[in-house]
């Protein structure tokens, strides 16, 4: 009779939702509570501060809504543009796609610079729009920091400094969704306005929370109205009622209670491991997935070594094969979750998530699962190779600095 229990746990190793610390598990196995309770700031209150130094900020402020990414994508948008506004973006992947997307949704003018999928953001051509944008029509610079589809990092302190050799005033928007708390962030230094994360990626919580950490002039922005009353419409997502009951400890609306607790733990998790070291860590994940990657003879679909992401490296397979092929086989022989490849490289690339709470023993384990099911799916690999070449890196290179 076959066997209907897959025995062991499954091997998580999509780019997000990552991996939940187990005492992040039981910290969010809580009853439900009054979350107007005289007590319930003693939690709320030091969650703002704590989550602004995840996000290397000290000036900024921080909101938690209860939703995915994409809800902060539009708060950060529809708090601070008008009807018509134009932004200026690079798109490079499915991610910077979407963000598109909605900005047109949403009836923003939006310039779109186009780049190859496996490279970023062009601190260049930046410069070059905003130069020649001398009406400063141009409100907001929107950029992905971390390409998930792509497995792409963009440079954002180049971005900076591209913005500021034009001399433009426009605001920067940073979505980090799968970069903050994982990669180096640091959205003082960068004068990043809005910067975006999700729960579910680097904070190793379910996804359901969205946050947000707001430059001082963004929120001046969002307080003034840009004196123009053909803003874009707000309510569900309004900074102004979050920081009014935020300020009491509160929330405008019942909050997720579960995963405030969660945010908690992963913040004292995130304390204890330190930012540093969080981010070497996630460096000595990416370098030894991608040592694996070349020992396969397979490339990344990052153009250059300069694009590479330490949280996710999206691998191409060759030429008549079928990445989707090889992510189901890996889910159903193997019990290993791997990225599938978002539209055009659907069937094109699988993705390795290295991101969150992970050591080199469970990145090993979906390395080694990768290997087989490319084996199984006629991919010519040598057996132990991708192992091989991540343990010896892995084995010359701890996860912490010393
Ligand atoms: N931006 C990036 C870079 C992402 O990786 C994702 C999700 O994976 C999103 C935006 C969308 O976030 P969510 O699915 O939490 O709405």
């Amino acid at each position: 009779m076959a066997a209907t229990r897959r025995p062991g746990r499954n091997h998580l190793f999509i780019p997000g939702p990552t991996n939940i610390p187990d005492r992040v598990l039981r910290a969010m196995h809580v009853p439900s509570e009054d979350h107007r309770s005289p007590s319930f700031p003693e939690l709320v209150k030091p969650l703002f501060q704590d989550v602004k130094m995840v996000f290397g900020s000290t000036n900024g402020t921080v909101i938690l809504f209860p939703s995915s990414g994409t809800g902060i994508w539009e708060s950060a948008l529809s708090n601070t543009l008008c009807r018509g506004d134009t932004v200026l973006t690079a798109r490079y992947g499915q991610f910077s796609h979407l963000w598109v997307d909605m900005a047109q949704r949403l009836g923003l003018e939006v310039i779109v610079q186009d780049e190859e999928w496996g490279t970023g953001a062009d601190p260049q051509k930046i410069e070059e729009a905003l130069r020649a944008d001398k009406d400063h029509k141009i409100k907001a610079v929107m950029v992905v920091h971390n390409e998930t589809a792509t497995g792409v990092t963009s440079d954002i302190g180049a971005v900076r400094k591209a913005m500021d050799a034009a001399g433009h005033p426009a605001l920067l928007f940073v979505d980090g969704i799968s970069s903050i708390g994982s990669l180096p962030f640091k959205m003082d230094e960068w004068k990043v306005d809005c910067a975006i994360a999700g729960s579910q990626k680097g904070f190793m919580l379910p996804a359901g929370l969205g946050l947000i950490c707001i430059s001082p002039k963004a929120l001046k922005v969002a307080e003034g109205g840009a004196g123009r009353n053909d803003r874009l419409g707000h309510v569900y997502f309004a900074w102004k009622d979050q920081l009014t009951t935020n300020a009491t400890g509160y929330f405008p609306y019942t909050p997720a209670l579960p995963l405030l607790y969660g945010l908690r733990e992963a913040l004292e998790i995130v304390k204890e491991e330190g930012l540093e070291n969080i981010y070497h860590r996630h460096h000595v994940l990416g370098e030894a997935t991608r040592q694996a990657v070349a020992a396969w003879g397979l490339k990344p679909c990052a153009k250059e070594p300069k694009w590479n992401s330490d949280t996710v490296t999206a691998i191409l397979v060759p030429e008549g094969v079928d990445a989707v092929k090889v992510i189901n086989h890996a889910y159903a022989r193997y019990n290993l979750s791997l990225g599938s490849g978002l539209s055009k490289v659907a069937g094109k690339v699988f993705r390795i998530g290295h991101i969150g709470d992970l050591n080199e023993l469970s990145l090993l384990g979906a390395i080694a699962g990768a290997e087989m099911a490319l084996i199984d799916c006629g991919v010519k690999v040598t057996p132990g190779s991708g192992v091989a070449a991540a343990s010896s890196y892995l084995r010359e290179n701890p996860l912490h600095k010393a």
